[in-house]
């Protein structure tokens, strides 16, 4: 089984469709939701998972991505290209 968790995002106001993590990349230490609490919380495991990927906006929704060391969070365009990390 993968462990890549994959959330779909659609947004209008937003050229960002998808947000993945990367579980064993994901330390748990909470710095993305740290940037929004809205989009993520940790799961049972104490890994980061998405809880509404539609949740905050495009720049904070990437300072999320940035704030990650493991760099666990990768985001894609509308059109299935990575734009994070680049
Ligand atoms: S910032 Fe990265 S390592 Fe930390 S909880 Fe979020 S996804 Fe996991």
């Amino acid at each position: 089984m993968s462990s890549i968790q994959k959330y779909t995002r659609d947004r209008e106001d937003s050229n960002i469709g998808k947000i993945t993590i990367a579980q064993d990349s994901c330390i748990g230490c909470g710095a993305c939701a740290s940037v929004s609490d809205s989009t993520y919380e940790l799961n049972d495991d104490g890994k980061s998972m998405v809880a509404d990927p539609n949740a905050t906006n495009d720049e904070t929704l990437i300072a999320s991505a940035e704030s990650c060391a493991t760099q666990a969070i990768s985001l894609f365009d509308k059109q299935g290209n990575q734009i994070f990390p680049k």
